[in-house]
């Protein structure tokens, strides 16, 4: 089985934007830069938001957080978007998930400029990459993508099981791959005999948030299984799939952690780079 260090290849990405900024910045003598609203003190939230800040800076970006407390007013947060969207000097924005109970998500979302959407959730650009259109893509997707396609390049053809359907993941995942002309089918918490459906998937891709869901007599002899899940349990951070022995029939799989969740911080600042390669068109 080949073990799909995401926290390897995540890293070589880091690195090759890296150069791509110290290019920018010569070139255009402008440096991308992307801006994360963190609004009240939910403890997951800070963690991200202070790694995607710190993997900003390492690779050069302008990086900012603009904190709010959690009582803030819808009004100000929209105000807020509408000064960084007018901001020549950021290249991306992004509000940080979940938000608190009074403040509508949509709207938020939607007053983002799609051009600035480093989420890719945008209903711009979760139309342009459903018709198949250039558009940021959500961040975890486009890491499980890019590990799949570093394992086989060519994926024309190959029948994909995404599990989840999410805006976040399932089906943005899936969107990916039916531009690679693979046959996908999309599963979720009502599909009935789940295993028969994975069974038939050259690449499996679990993004449901159930410990160790997909077990070995699910995956088909060499497959490649991308595990998207993270849950917290008390032998520690384990994923979707049972990673033993699912390791033991895959050709190929990403361990948790160390596999998706890198990845996701490196698209971040992609898309970033994107964003800002966007602006000068
Ligand atoms: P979600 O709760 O929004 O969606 C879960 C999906 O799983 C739903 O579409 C649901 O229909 C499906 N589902 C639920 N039970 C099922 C079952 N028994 N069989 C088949 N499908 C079932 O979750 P999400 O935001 O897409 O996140 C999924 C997992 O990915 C979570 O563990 C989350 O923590 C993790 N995650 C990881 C990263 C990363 O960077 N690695 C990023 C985001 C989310």
């Amino acid at each position: 089985m080949n073990l799909i260090d995401g926290k390897k290849i995540a890293a070589e990405l880091r690195n090759e934007l890296k150069v791509e900024v110290d290019e920018i910045k010569k070139k255009f003598k402008k440096v991308p830069g992307l801006t994360v609203i963190l609004i009240g003190d939910l403890t997951p939230s800070q963690i991200y938001v202070r790694n995607k800040e710190k993997s900003a800076k390492e690779i050069g970006l302008k990086s900012e957080i603009i904190k709010y407390p959690e009582d803030i007013q819808e009004i100000s947060v929209l105000n807020k978007i509408d000064e960084l969207n007018k901001d020549e000097t950021v290249s991306g924005i992004l509000v940080q998930l979940p938000l608190p109970d009074h403040i509508d998500k949509q709207k938020i979302i939607e007053r983002i400029n799609p051009d600035k959407d480093v989420d890719g959730f945008h209903p711009y650009n979760v139309g342009n990459l459903s018709s198949g259109y250039e558009s940021s893509v959500p961040c975890t997707p486009l890491g499980c993508y890019l590990l799949i396609k570093r394992t086989e390049p060519n994926l024309s053809g190959k029948k994909a099981i995404v599990i989840g359907r999410s805006n976040l993941n399932g089906k943005p995942m899936a969107q990916l791959l039916l531009k690679e002309n693979c046959t996908v089918t999309i599963t979720h918490s009502k599909t009935k005999d789940l295993k028969n459906e994975c069974l038939k998937g050259d690449i499996v891709i679990a993004a449901v948030g159930i410990p160790e869901l997909v077990k070995a007599d699910w995956i088909k002899k060499d497959a490649i299984v991308i595990d998207v899940g993270i849950n917290k349990t008390d032998k520690g951070i384990v994923g979707d799939v049972a990673f033993e022995e699912v390791s033991k029939v895959a050709k190929a799989l990403t361990p948790v952690p160390g596999g998706v969740g890198p990845m996701t911080i490196a698209c971040l600042l992609k898309n970033t780079i994107e964003c800002f390669k966007r602006s000068l068109k």
